[in-house]
């Protein structure tokens, strides 16, 4: 997979000019207020960079890379529900690549889980920010005797996975109520990083489980390679939205302190290296003669290698988690 394919560069610049002019007409800076760090709860943090206006720092103890001070809660979800650039995001950028991203993304992940979790008998199955319901499509065709629920906050959105026969629920997860305990598993896709307050969510997401369900979610992971590499460059860390930037140990604290229990924690992504070398090649970042070499000199199998060896060791920015609320908690 190639980022060209799923993230068109000339159509994802165009949208990040229109999410600075958002930035500038919802939201007001100086009503932001200071946070702890959003995996451990630290307050003592390292300032790292300003981006739009945004503030990035590195928790002290936790190494999360987040945004503080941050906008309110409800001021996200107004930005979310009516911002020219979300909807250049739904109609100009994601639509045109929804097929690769079937494809290339959503369908492999149905077939992991499937397998993972050995889905063969009827269970609920719910995808927290389900989008167009691409995800929740693909596994109802590997193993459609089960029950899927997309929730999902955007009417518009809502209204595709319900005319896709998805049963909806129209609501952030943390609006919701009366759903304890109903869900066998629960899957979030490049959520977490969003959120204005993830443990609220993560516990919220435990309550919907049952005992011995689980939580399957992807996120960046802030000590990847292509987030380390390009840091402030780094078109994933793009604010307002990427909020968090968790690492594989300090998702595994934020989620243990709420009761999860850890199943499988890894940085499976395929882009890492791609991303760097889109961004030396064509937007003229400059890492060094190095990466300068393996960019422009180096062959194809080569840089294969390189995300491979990227991956085995854990160190890609795309992170996956398999949690379980522990079957003894009821
Ligand atoms: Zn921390």
């Amino acid at each position: 997979m190639k980022e060209e394919e799923i993230r068109k560069r000339d159509v994802f610049n165009k949208y990040l000019e229109l999410v600075q002019k958002d930035v500038e007409n919802y939201f007001d800076f100086s009503s932001f207020k200071d946070g702890d760090c959003p995996a451990c709860g630290n307050s003592e943090h390292v300032p790292e960079f300003e981006k739009i206006g945004f503030r990035y720092v590195s928790c002290k103890k936790c190494e999360t890379l987040y945004v503080n001070p941050r906008p309110a809660f409800e001021t996200l979800n107004i930005f979310y529900s009516e911002s020219p650039s979300t909807s250049f995001w739904v109609n100009e950028f994601f639509k045109p690549v929804a097929d690769v991203r079937r494809e290339k993304m959503f369908r492999p992940r149905a077939e992991f889980i499937s397998k993972f979790f050995n889905v063969n008998k009827e269970i609920v199955v719910g995808d927290i920010g389900a989008g167009f319901g691409l995800f929740l499509e693909e596994l109802r065709n590997i193993v459609p005797e089960n029950r899927f629920i997309a929730i999902e906050p955007s009417t518009e959105m809502a209204d595709i996975c319900r005319a896709k026969g998805l049963d909806v629920e129209c609501a952030c997860l943390e609006d919701m109520k009366g759903m304890e305990g109903k869900f066998d598993i629960l899957t979030t896709f490049e959520l977490l990083e969003h959120l204005f307050e993830p443990a609220a969510f993560l516990k919220k997401a435990y309550s919907f489980l049952k005992p011995g369900g689980y939580l399957f979610l992807t996120t960046l992971n802030g000590k990847g390679f292509d987030i380390l590499s390009l840091w402030e460059k780094s078109k994933s860390i793009g604010p307002p939205h990427h909020l968090n930037f968790f690492n594989l140990e300090s998702v595994r604290t934020l989620m243990e302190n709420i009761g999860f229990e850890i199943v499988e924690a890894s940085t499976p992504g395929k882009l890492d290296w791609d991303i760097v070398e889109g961004m030396i090649r064509n937007e003229g970042v400059n890492l060094g003669r190095f990466w300068d070499m393996v960019s422009f000199k180096v062959t194809e199998n080569c840089k294969r290698e390189l995300q491979d060896w990227i991956v085995n060791n854990n160190l890609s920015s795309h992170m996956r988690v398999v949690a379980k609320r522990p079957i003894g908690d009821i």
